[in-house]
C-alpha cells in the first residue's frame, strides 16, 4: 500500500500549498465557528480565479474539473493553513446533484449563482418524525396547474435563516410506497407561506431551525427530476454529503492546539499523557479511515460502509478529543469568554458542539447497522 504522494500529486500539493502561503486567506478561528464574512469577496474572487469555489465541479460548470484525490489533498492543505474555504451544502451537495440530475434550465438558473455566492441554500430533508427513516415524512406538495401547493413542517434545517433557497423532498404521491411518492423541489425562500423558528444549540449558538409551509407554491420548473423519484435524487444528495470527508485533518489539528496547550502551561498528568498518546494514534488511525473512502472513490466505486466506517471513527474521535481537553484543562475549560477562557473557548466549545457530530448526516447507530448489515452480512433482525 502506497501512502505518499505520486510525484503529479506532489506538484498539486505544493501549488495549493504555495497559493495559501501568499494569498493572505481568512483563516478560521480558534472556536472554529466561522462568522465573520468581512474579507470573504475577496477571498471568493481568488479562489474563483482558478476555479476552486467548487473544486471537484466539471470546468464547464466553472469549477477546476478536480479528481477526488486532487480534491482531498486541496482539502487537506486548507485544514492545515487553517484557511476558510468557500464550500457549504450549495457547493459541495446540491451543486454535484443539479450536475448529475438537473436540467439545463435549472443549471443555467442555479449554479453560476452559487459560484459568485450570490444564492446560499438550506437542506429540507428532516421532519419532527422523520429523520433516520427520512422515507417516512409527511410534508405534502400538491399539485395545482403549473405549481406544487407545499404543507407540512421540516425541523434541524441548518442556515435556513441565513439562506435564499433551499433543496427539499416532499411527498407528492401519497398512496405510493413511502420511497416512490417523494419528489426533490428547489424553492425560493422568498416564496410566500414560509415561516422559520429559530432553534438555539446547546453552545447557545443559532444554527439551525424548524421550517413551516402553509399553501407554499414552488412552480413546476423547479422539480429535479421525475416527478415522484425524488428519493433517488435526495439519497445522491447524501452521498455526496457523506463523502465530503477531510475531517480527520480536522482531528488532527484540533489534537495538535490542545497538546501546545497542555505543553506550555505544564497541566500534564500521568492520566493526561497517557489519554493524549491515545488520541494521537486514533487520530493517525482517523486518516487512514480517511484514505480507504478517497481511494474507493478514486478506483470509480461508491463508498458505502467504508463511508459509514470513517464518519462513526471520526465523529466518535471528535468527542472524545473534546472530553480530554475538557479534562485536561480543569475548570478553566468551562470558560467560553474569548480574552479570558483559554484557547478563546475552544474546549467547551468544541465540547458542545461535537455532540451533533454523531448525530448529524446519520446517526452512529445508524452507521452502525449499515456496518453490521452490509459490511458484516449479519442479519437486519
Ligand atoms: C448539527 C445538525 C445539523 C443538521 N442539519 C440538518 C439540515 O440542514 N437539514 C436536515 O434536513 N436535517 C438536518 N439535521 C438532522 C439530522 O439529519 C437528523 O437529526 C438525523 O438524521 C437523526 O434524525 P432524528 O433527529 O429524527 O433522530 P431519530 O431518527 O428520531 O433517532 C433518535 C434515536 O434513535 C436511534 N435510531 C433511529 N433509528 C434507529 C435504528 N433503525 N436502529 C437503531 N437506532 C435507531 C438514533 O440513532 C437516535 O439515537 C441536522 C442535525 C444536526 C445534529
Amino acid at each position: 500500500m502506497q501512502f505518499k504522494d505520486n510525484p503529479e500529486q506532489a506538484k498539486w500539493r505544493a501549488e495549493v500549498r504555495d497559493f495559501l502561503a501568499t494569498a493572505n486567506p481568512p483563516r478560521m478561528p480558534e472556536d472554529g465557528n466561522f462568522e465573520d464574512d468581512t474579507d470573504q469577496r475577496e477571498w471568493r474572487g481568488k479562489l474563483a480565479q482558478r476555479g476552486w469555489i467548487a473544486p471537484a465541479w466539471p470546468k464547464e460548470y466553472g469549477g477546476a474539473g478536480l479528481g477526488v484525490v486532487e480534491q482531498f489533498i486541496m482539502n487537506e492543505e486548507f485544514a492545515e493553513a487553517r484557511a476558510v474555504a468557500m464550500g457549504g451544502a450549495a457547493v459541495g451537495f446540491l451543486g454535484p446533484t443539479l450536475i448529475q440530475y438537473g436540467n439545463d434550465e435549472q443549471k443555467k438558473e442555479h449554479l453560476s449563482r452559487i459560484l459568485a455566492g450570490e444564492t446560499s441554500w438550506c437542506q429540507g430533508y428532516s421532519e419532527p418524525g422523520s429523520g433516520s427513516d427520512l422515507a417516512s415524512l409527511q410534508t405534502r406538495a400538491i399539485r395545482d396547474g403549473d405549481d406544487f401547493v407545499i404543507n407540512g413542517q421540516k425541523i434541524w434545517t441548518s442556515g435556513a435563516h441565513t439562506s435564499n433557497w433551499m433543496f427539499m423532498l416532499a411527498r407528492t404521491d401519497p398512496d405510493a410506497p413511502k420511497h416512490r411518492g417523494i419528489s426533490y423541489l428547489l424553492l425560493d425562500m422568498k416564496t410566500p407561506g414560509i415561516s422559520i423558528r429559530p432553534l438555539i444549540n446547546l453552545a447557545g449558538r443559532h444554527g439551525f431551525n424548524e421550517v413551516f409551509f402553509e399553501d407554499v407554491r414552488v412552480p413546476m420548473r423547479n422539480v429535479v427530476g421525475e416527478i415522484n423519484r425524488g428519493w433517488y435524487i435526495g439519497a445522491t444528495t447524501l452521498d455526496f454529503e457523506r463523502s465530503s470527508i477531510g475531517n480527520s485533518v480536522g482531528q488532527r489539528q484540533v489534537l495538535e492546539r490542545y497538546i501546545e496547550h497542555i505543553k506550555a502551561n505544564k497541566l500534564g498528568s500521568e492520566s493526561v499523557r497517557n489519554t493524549f498518546a491515545e488520541l494521537w494514534v486514533e487520530a493517525a488511525a482517523a486518516k487512514l479511515l480517511s484514505y480507504n473512502v478517497i481511494s474507493i472513490q478514486a478506483a470509480g466505486r461508491v463508498p458505502n460502509h467504508e463511508a459509514s466506517i470513517a464518519k462513526l471513527y471520526n465523529s466518535e474521535l471528535g468527542q472524545r478529543i473534546a472530553r480530554a481537553a475538557m479534562s485536561a484543562l480543569g475548570l478553566q475549560g468551562n470558560l467560553t469568554e474569548p480574552g479570558v477562557a483559554p484557547l478563546s473557548g475552544r474546549a467547551a466549545m468544541t465540547y458542545m458542539g461535537s455532540v451533533a457530530g454523531t448525530i448529524a448526516g446519520g446517526t452512529s447507530e445508524v452507521q452502525r447497522n449499515v456496518i453490521a448489515t452490509r459490511g458484516l452480512g449479519l442479519p437486519r433482525a
